[in-house]
């Protein structure tokens, strides 16, 4: 097996043509890492959850690192890193057209709204009701690609 590093135009790729990652966050020396779905716009990853840990946590501390892969198979495969900083999109008057932004890239996938937007069935209807969009603004990515051979690397 062979391994090389991802292009940015390479991890942009990536990033964007996956939804889900695995969003990782970190509170008094403890990290803490979910998968969650997101949409890729220009730079940023946008979100949508409903208040718990990762988003106390995220308040706490919003330095975030996101991690997304394709595996094709136990030779082959694509990742990419990408740090960034959490910020909360307000559903207010100077934040209405990101809000809305983040909307409308989520809402192209069916039922977008199901992972981040249920908890536990014990914790009842109203914990289910203050949902919120957040991004993740990249400030750095790095990739990295894996193949069978050399051939295969660079077409991979
Ligand atoms: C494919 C996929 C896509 C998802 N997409 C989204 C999304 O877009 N937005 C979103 O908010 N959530 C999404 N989720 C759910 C997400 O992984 C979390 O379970 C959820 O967001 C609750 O996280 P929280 O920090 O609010 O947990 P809380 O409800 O505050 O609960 C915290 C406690 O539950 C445990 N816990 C929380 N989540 C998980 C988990 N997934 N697995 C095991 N233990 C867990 C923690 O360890 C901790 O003990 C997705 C999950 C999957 C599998």
């Amino acid at each position: 097996m062979f391994v090389r590093e991802l292009s940015r135009e390479e991890c942009i790729g990536l990033v964007s043509s996956n939804h889900i990652g695995r969003l990782a966050c970190a509170r008094n020396d403890q990290p803490y890492v979910v998968p969650i779905q997101y949409a890729y716009s220009t730079n940023r990853l946008y979100g949508f959850s409903m208040p718990g840990r990762k988003v106390d946590w995220m308040r706490t501390n919003p330095r975030v690192c996101v991690e997304v892969d394709e595996l094709a198979g136990r030779e082959s495969w694509k990742s990419a890193v990408i740090y960034g900083r959490y910020r909360e999109l307000a559903d207010t008057r100077e934040g209405h057209d990101e809000h809305m932004h983040a909307w409308s890239l989520l809402e192209k996938r069916t039922n977008w709204w199901e992972p981040g937007g249920l908890k536990p069935v014990e914790e009842g209807v109203a914990a289910a009701s203050h949902h919120l969009f957040f991004v993740i603004d990249i400030d750095e990515m790095t990739g990295r690609a894996a193949g069978e051979d050399r051939v295969d690397l660079a077409s991979h």
